[in-house]
């Protein structure tokens, strides 16, 4: 496997293997929101659906995402602006993420709100600005 033709979708500069594998694909919590937000958005690139249900809060969480049958939606890449942490288990992450369908590019820029609960993060939602 050549790593630099396996970069995470992330954005991080490392392979995917070494980046957010460990938590889409293992059993690793993800360390901080903003290494959660980094790992969402490379499930969503990888259509890693039960991992987006799964770091999903409880009290926000849709039933289903549909991921299988989107297959307009190319992630381009993700941007994170901000990471706050508000007290120990409160976390705001700001981003912009872009994407292509049908050949046009938009750009999706959120302000989105993080829990952690028993040691692990969960997104709650998000302000799209
Ligand atoms: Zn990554």
């Amino acid at each position: 496997m050549k790593q630099n033709s396996n970069l995470c979708p992330c954005g991080n500069p490392k392979p995917y293997a070494a980046c957010c594998a460990r938590y889409v694909e293992g059993s690793e919590p993800a360390p901080t929101a903003e290494a959660l937000m980094r790992s969402r958005y490379t499930a969503y690139t990888l259509q890693h659906e039960d991992y987006l249900l799964a770091t999903w809060h409880s009290s926000t969480r849709p039933s289903a995402l549909g991921l299988a049958d989107d297959v307009q939606t190319k992630w381009l890449g993700l941007d994170v602006k901000r990471h706050e942490q508000q007290d120990a288990d409160h976390a705001i992450v700001e981003f912009v993420a872009r994407y292509k369908v049908n050949g046009r590019v938009h750009r999706l820029h959120e302000v989105s709100r993080f829990v952690r609960e028993a040691g692990r993060w969960f997104y709650v939602d998000g302000e799209v600005e």
